[in-house]
């Protein structure tokens, strides 16, 4: 473990110039840690993993159809162009370097060092199979683009090669849609494939009735929705029931493969459900960074990955490295994105405060919650908001305004609002283009194995450590 001396204080290692921050992440946490230090004298280089910032909660809208990637994923650069303290970069984060305040970032076997005086890390979560790595292949999570346009490839896939079977059990198969976990995503996703079903492709076939496809919800816990409490998670169990979705509690997933999953009810009864497609909306582990923290820090990690930090979001003996967002670990913070925006503006209070010279902030941080909302179908979600809990039209109308007042970017917000008139108010769905890349590519590239990448000139290239490119330093 490596550890550097205490910080009573955080001053510029560049002597007269301007505190270094670098943002590791351009999700909620990232970015909205960046927009807070617009105007501040320090000099910011965020970096991403991908070049946009995801709107992580309307994922399931691309997936099945409604929105287009764009509209969900403006570009980082973009957001930031008029910020001119602000500089972003694309590489993944691979290294931090504690002792010598280093961060390097990766891209296409390019690796850049970026020294920092003050860190921000929100690299957020990723989807957890509890230990089951293997079911990722049939059983896609939900979290990033790529995900959302390989589930509405294999959906929409689905119901054309159904289309095309001859077998009575091979079409009921094909016409079966299984989403594992009854959380919001899960519901949402599942809500959607039955309105997918019943209302949009209701005629667009001749041979199968899309009506008839079967969405199944499955969660081992006995609940829909535990964290909206038992009032709200009854209320949306009977509308997906109505609109068709067969919830099935208390069985947990044990076996996952191309034809579908084995599953283990309570009485310890093991069955089989044949299932074309099939989504992982269950648990989530957070960025391996926040274990490399903890190696070289003493601060703890959690089994999901969570990185403890101090009331003030930052590590112990370390004030110069905050951690924001789903991977950080206090006071049973769940992983929503209000703890990431206001974790994210937290830490640039401080940052700030530093460097024009302001003593530091008294309070710790103190998450505000809004409430939380998931949607069911067109007209009917679930809200949660302080002491009210409703459900039906107005929790609703509720999750659109606030849905579209978080969309970033003016562009999104009216492209985003027809999308929506289409769907809700008519039967279609803008966005059906699913191209055999985005199907098959990743498992393409996995069958290739370790050690590849795609290269800038577009074909398979090696990454092993003997055929590592330059590594660039930026200039201290
Ligand atoms: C499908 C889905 C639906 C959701 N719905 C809701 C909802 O309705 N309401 C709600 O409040 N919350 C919802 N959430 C949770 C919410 O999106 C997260 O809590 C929030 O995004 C956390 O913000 P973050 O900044 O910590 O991480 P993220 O927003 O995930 O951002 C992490 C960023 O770090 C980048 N990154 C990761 N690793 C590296 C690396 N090594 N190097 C460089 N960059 C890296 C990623 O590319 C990403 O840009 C949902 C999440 C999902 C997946």
């Amino acid at each position: 473990m490596t550890t550097s001396p205490a910080h009573a204080d955080v001053p510029s290692s560049t002597p007269g110039g301007r505190p270094r921050v670098v943002i590791v992440g351009s999700g909620f946490g990232g970015l909205f840690a960046a927009r807070a230090l617009d105007k501040a004298p320090v000099d910011i280089t965020l970096i991403g993993k991908t070049a946009q910032h995801l709107f992580q909660p309307l994922l399931y809208q691309v997936a099945t159809g409604i929105l287009s990637e764009g509209e969900i994923a403006p570009a980082t650069r973009e957001i930031l162009r008029r910020q001119t303290n602000a500089r972003v970069v694309l590489g993944e984060v691979t290294t931090i370097d504690v002792e010598n305040r280093t961060v390097t970032s990766e891209i296409l076997g390019r690796a850049t060092v970026h020294p920092y005086d003050e860190l921000i890390v929100a690299a957020g979560a990723g989807q957890s199979y509890f230990g089951n790595d293997q079911f990722a292949e049939f059983a896609p999570g939900m979290k990033s683009i790529d995900d959302a346009l390989e589930i509405r490839g294999r959906i929409f896939g689905a119901f054309e090669l159904a289309e095309i079977a001859t077998d009575p059990a091979e079409i009921d198969r094909l016409l079966t849609f299984v989403v594992v976990g009854a959380g919001p995503t899960g519901v949402e996703m599942a809500g959607q494939i039955a309105e997918l079903a019943r209302r949009t492709l209701r005629r667009d076939f001749r041979r199968i009735n899309p009506g008839s496809a079967r969405v199944i919800l499955l969660d081992a816990a006995p609940a829909v929705l535990p964290p909206f409490g038992e009032k709200l998670g009854n209320a949306a169990r009977r509308k997906l029931n109505d609109i068709g979705v067969e919830v099935q509690l208390g069985a947990m997933v044990v076996d996952v493969d191309a034809d579908g999953l084995t599953v283990k009810d309570t009485d310890d009864q093991t069955r089989r459900i044949p299932a074309a497609t099939k989504i992982w909306a269950a648990g989530v582990q957070a960025s391996g960074l926040g274990r490399m923290l903890g190696e070289q820090t003493g601060a703890e990690v959690d089994r999901a990955g969570r990185i403890s930090v101090q009331p003030d979001l930052t590590l112990p003996g370390h004030p110069e490295i905050h951690v924001v967002g789903d991977m950080m670990a206090l006071d049973k913070l769940p992983g929503v994105a209000q703890v990431a925006i206001q974790g994210g503006r937290y830490a640039a209070d401080t940052i700030k405060r530093r460097a024009t010279g302001k003593a530091p902030q008294e309070k710790p941080f103190k998450y505000f919650d809004k409430g939380s909302m998931a949607t069911i179908s067109r007209f009917s979600a679930v809200a949660d908001i302080g002491r009210f809990k409703f459900s039906g039209f107005i929790a609703w109308v509720l999750w659109l305004v606030v849905h579209l007042m978080y969309i970033v970017g003016f562009k999104s917000r009216v492209t985003t609002v027809l999308h929506w008139m289409v769907s809700f108010l008519g039967r279609g769905r803008s966005e059906r283009v699913a191209t055999q890349q985005q199907v098959y590519g990743r498992l393409a590239l996995e069958t290739l194995g370790t050690g590849w990448e795609v290269s800038k000139t577009g074909g398979p290239k090696n990454t092993s450590p003997e055929n590592e490119d330059a590594t660039n330093r930026e200039s201290a």
